[in-house]
């Protein structure tokens, strides 16, 4: 099999059984990339150079070291709003198109204590606000399964290399769906961690309350031995919990004999797509058949999501990129006549039409005499649809959902709707609003493209959604499928 087709686990154990060399690795990866990159567009900026570079380094230290690392010369592709020390990291923004970052996130530094090797920074909507990278303000990615649709978003870019053969991993961010829901659409896994799991330092906060860094793979084996890396408590994000770390690849193989698993009827509405509703549904009748338990349960909250978190998220926004002004970072407007104007031109400028909208609804929200009624309230909601999910978990183990209400739409199809646009996310940002980890893997194919299903866990479970969604993928064994780019 061509070494661009293998999983982390496999090139892992190739490096450290020393029968390949990172710069074969690197350089399967750079022709595979060279290939396919003028169709799909996943990169913001490509690190070809440092990758070689990196990897003949490596070739010699493979020889010496005593412990060879777990990624060592592994290439590996990283979102845009992710700080790569001297690695431009724009957010897919003209805010940020010439920022160079002086420091690395926490993650991106784990990934380098593993030996990694940086590919590339991925597109994304701007500033992780979108559903499809169409917002973001270079270019749209295409999906690698048909070029006229959408990757998804925000973490589009991460997911087409992916899927594409570009990288066997990437590293995407999720407020509201924006790993799993580019995962689905591009027949990938995408896992969100537990909010506090990873640490965020380093990454360009859009709704801190929201936000996860996550893996984006092939395998589900890949996202957990992800996960072993960039999971644990970090001092410099002091929302990091110092949950105990397990192992992430025990969890892997496991049988789910005795597994309780709740089916929300509200995440299965009568006009739920009948194909997404009976792949997903067969599926969980095989789960059955290997020993689980399915049970219908509710989450009557859930049809509030969509509006909590269009409140909170923006609001959260809007006080986010209010450090973007033009004194510190960035861009800033080139004709002003006095400091009000600059700030005004620069952001008028710099920022894109979803930023915009974001931050003026934010900042609506949160004015005085509004923050009552749309703020206070969003929160309070908020809480209802955590407690929802946590009376669930006093019965089941896991839950299972559509990811998305269908598969990847056409590029163009819903740009001009932002409603639309946000009712894509309708099955991923309650699990944000409850801090809850959640994986997409794809369980089945709806005329050529991928479905991906979702299964959600208890707070700081990774382990056994891991279990559950390592069983889908060895049936539906789609991760066999490349996508003819
Ligand atoms: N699509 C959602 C939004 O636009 C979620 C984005 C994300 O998770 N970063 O807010």
């Amino acid at each position: 099999m061509e070494l661009w087709k293998r999983s982390l686990v496999e090139l892992s154990s190739l490096v450290r059984s020393k029968e390949v060399k990172p710069s074969e690795i690197v350089q399967a990866f750079i022709e595979r990339k060279n290939n396919v990159e003028k169709k799909i567009k996943a990169y913001v900026t490509v690190t070809d150079e440092i990758a070689m570079e990196e990897a003949k380094k490596k070739d010699d230290d493979v020889v010496t070291l005593q412990t060879i690392p777990t990624l060592f010369g592994l290439p590996i592709a990283i979102k845009d709003n992710i700080s790569t020390k001297g690695i431009r990291t724009t957010c897919s923004s003209k805010m940020l198109e010439n920022f160079v970052p002086v420091f690395d996130a926490t993650v991106v530094e784990r990934l380098k204590e593993s030996g990694y090797i940086i590919t590339g920074k991925t597109n994304l909507d701007e500033f992780a606000m979108g559903s499809s990278t169409e917002n973001s303000a270079f270019f749209t990615t295409r999906n690698p399964w048909d070029l006229e649709r959408v990757p998804g978003g925000s973490s589009g870019g991460s997911a087409a290399t992916v899927a594409s053969g570009m990288v066997p991993a990437s590293l995407g961010s999720d407020t509201g769906g924006s790993i799993r829901q580019p995962a689905a659409f591009c027949g990938v896994v995408g896992l969100k961690p537990t909010y506090g799991r990873v640490s965020r330092y380093g990454l360009v906060a859009f709704a801190s309350s929201l936000d996860q860094i996550g893996p984006i793979t092939r395998t589900v084996e890949d996202a957990a031995l992800m996960m072993n890396i960039i999971a644990g408590r970090d001092h410099r994000d002091s929302t990091s919990k110092a949950v105990p770390v397990p192992n992430y690849l025990d969890f892997v193989g496991r049988e789910i004999n005795g597994l309780k698993i709740g089916i929300p009827k509200e995440f299965f509405p009568e006009d739920l797509d009948s194909q997404i509703r009976d792949i997903l549904l067969q599926m969980v009748k095989r789960l059955e058949g290997e020993g689980a338990t399915v049970e219908e349960i509710s989450l009557p909250n859930t049809k509030y999501a969509i509006e909590t978190y269009y409140i909170i998220a923006p609001s959260e926004a809007s006080s986010n990129l209010a450090r973007f002004d033009g004194v510190r970072y960035g861009y800033r407007a080139k004709d002003y006549t006095d400091i009000d104007s600059m700030y005004a031109k620069t952001r008028d400028e710099g920022f894109g039409t979803e930023v915009k909208r974001r931050i003026m609804v934010g900042t609506y929200v949160l004015s005085s005499g509004y923050y009552d009624a749309y703020y206070l309230k969003a929160q309070k909601v908020r809480t209802l649809i955590y407690q929802d999910f946590m009376r669930a978990f006093e019965k089941v183990d896991v839950i299972i959902t559509p990811t998305t209400p269908d598969v990847a739409f056409k590029i163009g199809e819903k740009s001009s709707d932002p409603i639309q646009m946000y009712l894509s996310d309708i099955f991923t940002v309650s699990i944000n609003l409850a801090t809850l980890p959640a994986i997409s893997v794809p369980c089945g194919l709806k005329e050529g493209l991928p479905v991906g299903l979702q299964v959600i866990g208890r707070p700081f479970d990774e382990g056994s959604i891991i279990s559950v969604a390592d069983r889908v993928e060895k049936i539906s064994q789609i991760y066999r499928i490349f996508p003819n780019v």
